[in-house]
């Protein structure tokens, strides 16, 4: 007989890992997700273009009712799981239902960090983490009344760039002297603040927000400072923190997110965790790439195979506000290190290599991202690049001659 798996959380680490699971463990499992969101798994990172009208929220769906039908997969989406009992291995579901596992895994992702300021609980005050906020969003981009977007990162920016497009005038805050700064260094922020401002977004720098303003209703934020900007909404996205209760409340040892071991263990045996929820090695990743690693190796390991998880590399290669971004590696450079540079700020070009020990170590680049996923192999994989050293600032085809397409 199948044993029994629960999955809390159907988002994007969840949909993966039983991808893998289907793949890898042939029947060993029965298999049961529950989310608490009301509809089938998505795809989150297309939020942004959903708020951005250029993809419609039906179309993100991860997978057809159908996929997970036909894998036996038994989905409660609606359903909030509120408690874990380790010993009797069962999870508890608001309602009172209990799911009985032989093995759980924790996929609960994160929650948007509310700043704790006065007016932060004002109406009018918004996130952007799921399609419920993004409806929010579109409901708020229809009346084009100016918007506070509070945070300078991804995620800022994004929510910044669909409420501009849509006409609504936008102001974007950021407590640090320059955007995206755990990915950007100086130059390339700037060329990415210019470019954003191009798209009619103000930003401004070293913005401390005090509180929020209005009776009942946003009405304006007023900055440490001193300066005041008006505004009928608010949104934060300033962080996000991993959802940890359940695994805490079960006694289950957790730090900034839930502890894992290289086999995505937590504390408890038999009880996983992975994604945004997890923490490895002392890091919790909020980015995609690094869960789907997480969701191969836990699936081999459910499969009784040899697998190891040992932290990711992280790189961004996205689209912010429309501009193209990518970053890895150690992009500022360290001592010793050496960076070739390219800058056509009119062209909104900027290309940055680091090269420390003969080793690429690091790149950013904005605008022309083409050769993005040729450098992040070259930073992972370490090869020496001497012999390339005088052309790989102008890509793979001229670098490699012979080895391009
Ligand atoms: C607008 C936006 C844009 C992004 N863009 C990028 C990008 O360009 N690149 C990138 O790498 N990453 C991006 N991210 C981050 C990326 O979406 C996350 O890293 C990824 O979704 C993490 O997957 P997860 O399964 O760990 O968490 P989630 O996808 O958040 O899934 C967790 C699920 O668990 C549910 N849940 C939580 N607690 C419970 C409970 N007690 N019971 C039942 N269900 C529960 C949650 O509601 C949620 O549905 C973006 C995120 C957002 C919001």
């Amino acid at each position: 007989m199948s044993e029994p798996l629960v999955i809390v959380g159907n988002g994007m680490a969840a949909a993966r890992l039983v991808d893998e699971l289907v793949k890898t463990t042939l029947g060993r499992y029965a298999i049961a997700v529950i989310g608490d969101e009301p509809r089938l798994a998505y795809n989150r990172v297309l939020l942004s273009s959903v708020l951005a009208g250029e993809t419609a929220s039906h179309d993100i769906e991860l997978r057809p009712a159908a996929w997970w039908r036909d894998r036996g997969v038994t989905l409660k989406y609606g359903c909030v799981a509120t408690e874990i009992d380790v010993g009797r291995r069962e999870v508890k579901i608001e309602g009172d239902e209990s799911v009985a596992f032989s093995r759980l895994v924790l996929a609960t992702g994160s929650t948007p960090l509310r700043l704790n300021v006065p007016g932060a609980d004002l109406n009018g005050v918004h996130t952007f983490r799921d399609t419920r906020d993004v409806d929010l969003l579109l409901a708020l981009a229809a009346r084009k009344r100016p918007v506070v977007v509070i945070g300078g990162g991804l995620l800022g920016l994004e929510a910044a760039y669909g409420l501009a497009k849509a006409g609504t005038p936008v102001t974007l805050l950021h407590l640090m002297d320059r955007l995206m700064e755990r990915q950007l260094d100086a130059p390339a922020a700037a060329l990415l603040k210019s470019l954003v401002e191009r798209k009619g977004i103000e930003v401004l720098l070293n913005a401390n927000t005090a509180r929020i303003h209005g009776a009942t209703r946003v009405e304006g934020v007023e900055l440490a400072d001193g300066r005041r900007i008006a505004a009928d909404a608010v949104i934060f996205a300033a962080g996000i923190r991993p959802n940890v209760a359940l695994a805490k409340d079960a006694g289950i040892a957790v730090g900034r997110g839930v502890v894992v071991d290289d086999h995505l263990q937590t504390g408890a045996p038999g009880i996983f965790a992975l994604g945004e929820c997890a923490e490895h090695r002392g890091i919790c990743y909020g980015l995609v790439e690094p869960a789907y690693e997480q969701a191969r190796v836990l699936a081999r390991h459910l499969a009784g195979k040899t697998a190891a998880y040992q932290g990711s590399v992280v790189a961004t290669n996205l689209k912010v506000s429309g501009v193209s971004v990518f970053s890895a590696g150690d992009f500022i450079g360290a001592d010793g290190s050496e960076a070739i540079l390219l800058s056509d700020v009119r062209r909104g070009t900027y290309k940055k290599l680091v090269i420390a020990d003969g080793r690429l170590t690091g790149a950013v680049l904005i605008g022309d991202v083409g050769d993005a996923l040729w450098y992040l192999e070259l930073i992972r994989t370490r090869k020496p690049v001497a012999g390339i050293r005088a052309d790989m600032m102008f890509g793979r085809s001229l670098a490699l001659p012979s080895k391009a397409a």
